[in-house]
């Protein structure tokens, strides 16, 4: 068998981990398969950069970023070809461009365009573990490149894909995808399998134990994903086909999104065009919109609130001042939180959306905004109250039986 085998920042957090790692990864070999193994940065790693670079400046150039970034991974792909050899294993270890990733040009945020698998295929056919530093590639121009963060899953995802493995295997701390982060509920339940589009919601909607975007490519090309722990050896979370699942429950899992803030314009002239203006400013600033509300108009006027990265709220204000003869007051909320409840079986099933709401009144926790698609609910709340959300919204859809 040919498999892919992704360790993210915890796994390969010290230098024991990585030992740990070594070993997992040469009872795979020993197994008789062949191994690609993907690493991110040691945990940490990454924002330790970002913080060194913002030490000079607030705006550093995004290709200057792509290069001190991605030198994380590298030193844990080296570290790890290092300690296999050692231990008796031929490895070749590469960075993004050296395994063939070639990428378009959006610095930071880089989509995978080809991959030239022959570099990975040639060194497997020589029997060597394959060791490649996630998180990035090159673009035409050889400039390096990375895939946003949590990118090392893409990568993974990508090779598995690319190299058409057997399977895909993405360690982290956790054993497996749960009903919601165990952190915020021990009694989260482990899912066996989950469906591409309910992973992808979780994914997108906060739920980081996969990157979304690995999710989307993982969809589109097939390749099923096995989530499981560095830590133990239980079996983890498939990620697939809808239609390979048998059971479908109504809601699969609750995700929390904690950095988000809320804008909030009263008395906004309600007239054609005026949203479009606004949100292109954003746009144009770079700034992420992501939940919108806007309200029936009354006398000329109407509200329009809506939600962006907390760390983008400052720049999300001086564009409202732009604004300001367009609107009679605003307000700004820098805590909020996203609750979600994602589910497929909610296509077919009535009254999953009034009992979350039921459920958060009864905690006494208000509801700032709602949005919903076919298979998820989302909610806007308080952050101080976002914990205790969780939890009641996953007792009281069962999640914990
Ligand atoms: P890595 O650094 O290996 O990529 P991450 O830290 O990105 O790992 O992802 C693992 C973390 O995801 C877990 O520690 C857990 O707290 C968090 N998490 C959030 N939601 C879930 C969920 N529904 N199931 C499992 N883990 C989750
Ligand atoms: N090191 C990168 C990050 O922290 C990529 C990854 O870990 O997947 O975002
Ligand atoms: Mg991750």
């Amino acid at each position: 068998m040919l498999i892919v085998q992704k360790y993210g920042g915890t796994s390969v957090g010290n230098l024991e981990r990585i030992k740990n790692v070594a070993k997992r990864v040469a009872k795979a070999k020993e197994e008789g398969n062949d191994i690609v193994v993907v690493v991110s940065a040691m945990s940490g790693e990454t924002n330790k950069l970002i913080e060194y670079a913002n030490y000079f400046s607030k705006t550093p150039s995004k290709r200057d970023m792509d290069l001190l970034l991605s030198s994380g991974e590298r030193v844990s792909a080296a570290l790890l070809s290092i300690a296999l050899n050692e231990m008796g294993y031929p490895t070749i270890a590469m960075t993004g461009r050296q395994a063939g990733i070639v990428t378009d040009s959006s610095h930071t945020t880089a989509r995978i365009e080809k991959i030239n698998t022959k570099p990975m295929e040639d060194e497997l056919k020589s029997k060597k573990i394959v060791v490649v530093a996630g998180f990035q590639g090159i673009n035409k121009d050889g400039s390096v490149t990375t895939l946003g963060r949590g990118g090392s899953d893409l990568s993974a995802v990508a090779i598995a894909g690319a190299l058409k493995a057997d399977k895909c295997e993405i360690y982290s701390d956790v054993d497996g995808v749960y009903t919601t982060d165990p952190r915020i509920e021990p009694k989260a339940k482990k899912l066996d399998k989950i469906s591409y589009e309910e992973m992808l919601e979780l994914a997108s909607l906060g739920a980081k134990v996969l990157q979304n975007r690995s999710v989307e490519l993982a969809k589109k090309l097939g390749v099923i994903i096995e989530a499981k722990s560095s830590f133990n050896e239980n079996s983890g979370t498939i990620i697939t086909k809808e239609e390979d699942i048998m059971e479908k429950p109504v809601v699969s899992g609750i995700a929390l999104d904690k950095n988000q803030a809320r804008v909030s314009l009263r008395g906004v002239e309600d007239r054609p065009g005026i949203a479009a203006e606004i949100f292109k400013a954003l746009a144009k600033e770079n700034i992420n919109v992501d939940m919108i509300v806007q309200t029936i108009g009354h006398d000329g006027k109407t509200n329009l609130d809506f939600t962006v990265p907390q760390n983008e709220l400052e720049r999300a204000k001086t564009v409202m001042k732009e604004f300001k003869n367009e609107y009679e007051l605003v307000e700004y909320e820098p805590n909020v939180s996203k609750v979600s409840i994602v589910g497929v079986g909610m296509k077919s099933h009535s009254g999953v959306a009034s009992k979350a709401f039921e459920t958060l009144a009864k905690e006494n926790i208000n509801i700032e905004m709602i949005s919903t698609s076919e298979i998820k609910i989302s909610m806007i709340i308080d952050e101080d109250k976002s914990e205790i959300a969780v939890r009641a919204l996953h007792s009281a859809y069962d999640l914990d039986k």
